[in-house]
């Protein structure tokens, strides 16, 4: 008989430039996982591609999708820009059997830990406060426009670390890369969250 298990959800969170996209990638090299692509209001980045890493939509659209009840968490990020988890990534990583990441800012993290209790977070922070402004400069992504907001979160998204599970300085990249992976990989084997399958192992008597 084969078991099925509830996914994973494994949220990252961190003030804009720690490198939560970056780690979030190195935990998507683990067999397993998929990433829930948010949908957000905020205007793609020149290397940014459609249903990649987001959905780009705009307000009318995202109204829409607030007003059907499509999202499992939903905020508006640095007071600017909506930004939204749909339900249905939680569907097909439990059709799939995979463990889900989610990449969302601090206000989503909140809901989403709210209804789904066993979901596990872990806080990205950078090496310093200063090297935020140093790395978002260096992605070449955005302009000054953007980036004024977000190193004015970056304060008050760092205050929020408490109430995570797991913080990681992302200080060397080769090794906050293994630990978010050796996190998620932990966190698989908790006894609580396959009873079942013990329980089945424990009766296997003769084979
Ligand atoms: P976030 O998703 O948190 O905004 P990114 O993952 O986009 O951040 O990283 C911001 C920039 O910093 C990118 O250019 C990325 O390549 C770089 N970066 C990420 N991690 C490190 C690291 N450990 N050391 C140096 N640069 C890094
Ligand atoms: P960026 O515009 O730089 O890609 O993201 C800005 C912020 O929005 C980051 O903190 C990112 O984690 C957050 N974010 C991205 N997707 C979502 C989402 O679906 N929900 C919430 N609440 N925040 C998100």
């Amino acid at each position: 008989m084969s078991l099925t298990r509830e996914p994973l959800v494994v949220i990252v969170s961190g003030p804009s430039g720690s490198g939560k996209s970056t780690l979030v990638k190195k935990i998507l090299e683990l067999p397993n996982t998929m990433l829930s692509v948010s949908y957000t209001t905020r205007q793609p980045r020149p290397t940014e591609s459609e249903g990649k890493w987001y959905n780009f939509v705009n307000q009318s659209e995202f109204q829409r999708m607030i007003d059907s009840g499509e999202f499992l968490e939903h905020a508006q990020v640095f007071g600017r820009n909506w930004y939204g988890t749909p339900r249905r990534w939680l569907r097909e990583a439990r059709e799939q059997q995979k463990d889900l990441v989610l990449e969302i800012d601090v206000q989503g993290a909140k809901q989403v830990r709210s209804q789904i209790p066993g979901s596990i977070a872990i806080f990205i922070l950078p090496p310093s406060v200063g090297k935020l402004a140093d790395r978002l400069r260096g992605r070449g992504q955005d302009s000054e426009d953007e980036i004024a907001p977000r190193l004015e979160g970056a304060q008050q998204e760092l205050e929020c670390f408490k109430d995570y599970e797991y913080a990681v300085v992302n200080d060397d990249l080769e090794r906050a890369g293994r630990d978010v992976q050796a996190i998620v990989l932990a966190e698989r084997c908790r006894v609580t969250r396959e009873p079942e399958r013990i329980t089945q192992i424990l009766m296997s008597h003769g084979g």
